[in-house]
């Protein structure tokens, strides 16, 4: 009898998944940000979530878990019921960084998560207080030289994108800084606004708006071509540092073993928000990249992921064993 009834649970649950894919979403949805609120994946992930919500006629609520570069909240999200409920905004740190600097990470980004679509992409900017005696790029270059470890260099925690990406800036300089981390690089900015941290390279839709308002200094962009949002910035080659082009992105992430049919429902929302009128302003003002065609979808970003950690993790432990010579 026991066994029967096991049985015929069993069965309801086969023939309830498609239903309740179908009918998905019936609730809210939990989406994990593995930063601070008010830094660029909390930013992007509202801006996407606000359209998403409205294609998908169910709220997406989000959830700051931060902690460990982003890797506690992703942690988390892998390891939810993988039902369409508890999604994830993970980006280049938390899926192309991560490995090469936790030999223990607890989840695999190539295969512990069914992509559900790359959201943005963003340039990295190197950004500095005001208090840092520089005007330009050489002159940022020359007093961080001179400092050595008496510069303060914030980031959001190993394997965050400001880490990566800045531990990459000063092994290529030959410098060493003292690194302050903190829970996003929302929180990293505001502390750069008071002077109390000297510099950081971070995703652009943190800074345009402090940038123009003359808040902190931006030195350079480092990316092939001037961002559309900052005209007057300079590339990192013209500003003479052509070897430091990096890029970074925020992504979608559902668990892996979420049914087929909600991933697709996912896609198709997040596609949707992508091409709102609104969400579109709103990136393009904050210098975001918005991935369009073929860039869109699961298959694009599953491949990037494996690209990115294929990218990343010689870089980096060649960056971190310079970093601790
Ligand atoms: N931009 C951050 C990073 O460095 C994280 C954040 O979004 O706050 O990874």
């Amino acid at each position: 009898m026991k066994k029967l009834l096991v049985a015929v649970a069993g069965l309801t649950a086969l023939f309830a998944g498609p239903a309740l894919a179908q009918n998905y979403p019936t609730e809210p949805v939990t989406m994990i940000v593995p930063f601070a609120a008010g830094g660029p994946t909390d930013i992007i992930a509202r801006l996407v979530a606000e359209p998403m919500s409205r294609f998908l006629g169910q709220q997406i609520i989000i959830e700051n878990v931060a902690g460990a570069g982003g890797t506690t909240g992703i942690t988390r999200g892998a390891e939810a019921q993988p039902n369409g409920y508890t999604i994830m905004m993970g980006h280049m740190g938390t899926h192309g960084a991560a490995p090469a600097l936790y030999p223990n990470l607890k989840y695999n980004p190539a295969a512990d998560f069914a992509p559900i679509g790359v959201a943005a992409g963003t340039p990295i900017i190197i950004v500095g207080s005001k208090k840092v005696p520089a005007e330009d790029l050489q002159g940022f270059i020359a007093w961080a030289k001179k400092q050595g470890d008496k510069a303060n260099h914030a980031h959001a925690g190993v394997g965050s994108v400001s880490h990566s990406t800045g531990i990459l800036l000063n092994s290529m300089l030959g410098i060493k800084s003292t690194y302050i981390p903190y829970t996003g690089t929302g929180p990293a900015l505001n502390d750069m606004l008071s002077g109390q941290v000297d510099y950081m390279t971070d995703q652009i839709v943190n800074l345009v708006g402090q940038i123009n308002a003359g808040a902190v200094k931006a030195f350079a962009i480092a990316t092939p071509k001037r961002s559309p949002a900052l005209p007057n910035l300079p590339t990192t080659k013209e500003a003479g540092l052509g070897g430091y082009e990096v890029s970074a992105w925020n992504a979608v992430f559902a668990p892996k073993g979420t049914p087929q049919a909600i991933v697709d429902k996912l896609s198709d929302a997040l596609s949707k928000a992508l091409d709102d009128a609104n969400a579109r302003k709103r990136l393009d003002d904050l210098g975001a990249v918005i991935p369009e065609g073929a860039e869109r979808g699961s298959a694009a970003l599953q491949k990037l992921v494996v690209s990115e950690v294929a990218r990343w993790t010689p870089v980096l432990k060649e960056a971190m064993a310079a970093q601790k010579k």
